[in-house]
């Protein structure tokens, strides 16, 4: 079987779980090789990745490769697509792995899926498209199939391997060196995971009425270990912070359930969140049209429903 090269994203060395959904992923179209880019690697890394299904894991571990953006990782992966002539590349939906699935592409002559939500024998992939208003099936009929992958498309397996390192060594050209990374800013997020791979995540809108009462639908989110989002009438008002906003000018998540508090279901908001297993909504308006795409709905006060529900979850835990 052909090999499938899955691009590992980690954080100071900390392997995210997408990486663990994609080597999940890779095995319906071959034998998965994970590709570990920058430092951080570790015996750790190692065991994660062969108990997910690696049975090669390319270690390209020099600093130079993530110390300037994006480039040299599109370096190595044109390297190991060159030299493994894979089944295909799958990377993570996330901002700057689909930059490196648009430069893979062009460098390799190939066709990209990017926004994958599900992906079949032959590569097969159902797409979230136009804001996430239309699905769609798609196959690469050119090259090297490279598909990006959103986070909590499907759930992890553990699938022992054999996880063999090879060490890789790249040559970073002059052109990828010419944007630098000068300086990296924690995010905080305190203990709740984070938005765009939280399994879970509970939204607060317009609804919700002021900053102060967004601790209800932080509660509500606790009690389910859950992400918090926030619609863009929210986070425009100031209730709550930016980086949060879940749509169209903010995240897209896709998990497996999606609680919505007070928000209406403009489709800007919608185009971040529609591609999740289960939508819940609680909305006093029984003609909100975010009731069009919810599995579950509640017509009432969120001032009354949320607590309600973080009461009933509590109690049952
Ligand atoms: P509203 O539309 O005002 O809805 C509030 C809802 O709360 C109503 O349905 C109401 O019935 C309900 N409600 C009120 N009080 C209660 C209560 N006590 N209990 C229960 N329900 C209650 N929006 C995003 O979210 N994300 C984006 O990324 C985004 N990008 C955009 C990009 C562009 C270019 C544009 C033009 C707009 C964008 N928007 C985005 C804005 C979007 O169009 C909507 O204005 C926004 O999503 C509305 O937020 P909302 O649903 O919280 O507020």
């Amino acid at each position: 079987m052909s090999e499938v090269l899955v691009l590992v994203e980690h954080v100071e060395g900390q392997i995210k779980k997408v990486t663990l959904e994609l080597l999940t992923l890779a095995r319906k179209l071959g034998t998965p090789s994970a590709v570990w880019a920058g430092p951080g690697y570790s015996a750790d890394a190692k065991a994660k990745l062969a108990e997910h299904g690696a049975e090669k894991i390319y270690v390209a571990d020099a600093a130079d490769i993530t110390d300037y953006v994006v480039a040299p990782k599109v370096d190595l992966l044109q390297q190991l697509v060159s030299s493994a002539s894979p089944a295909a590349v799958l990377v993570a939906a996330t901002a700057e792995a689909k930059e490196i699935a648009g430069r893979l592409a062009v460098r390799t002559d190939s066709g990209v899926l990017t926004d994958v939500v599900g992906l079949e024998d032959g590569a097969v992939a159902d797409q979230s498209i136009f804001g996430g208003g239309v699905n769609v099936r798609s196959r690469v009929t050119k090259g090297t199939p490279i598909i990006a992958v959103r986070p909590n498309a499907v759930p992890v397996e553990a699938a022992a391997a054999a996880g063999a390192e090879e060490q890789v060594s790249v040559a970073v050209s002059d052109a990828s060196r010419t944007a630098k990374v000068v300086e990296r800013v924690k995010e905080e997020k305190g203990a709740r995971p984070e938005l765009t791979e939280a399994a879970i995540v509970v939204s607060g809108g317009r609804g919700v009425g002021s900053a102060e009462n967004f601790s209800i639908v932080e509660k509500l989110a606790d009690s389910l270990g859950a992400a918090v989002g926030a619609s863009r009438a929210a986070t425009d008002a100031g209730w709550y912070p930016h980086q949060f906003q879940v749509g169209q000018t903010g995240k897209t998540v896709s998990p497996q359930l999606y609680i919505a508090a007070g928000i209406s279901g403009a489709i800007q908001h919608r185009a971040g969140m529609q591609t999740a297993k289960t939508i819940v909504v609680i909305n006093k308006d029984p003609e909100a049209p975010i009731f069009e795409i919810a599995d579950f709905g509640v017509v009432g006060d969120l001032n009354q429903v949320v607590p309600q529900l973080t009461e009933e979850i509590a109690k049952r835990k």
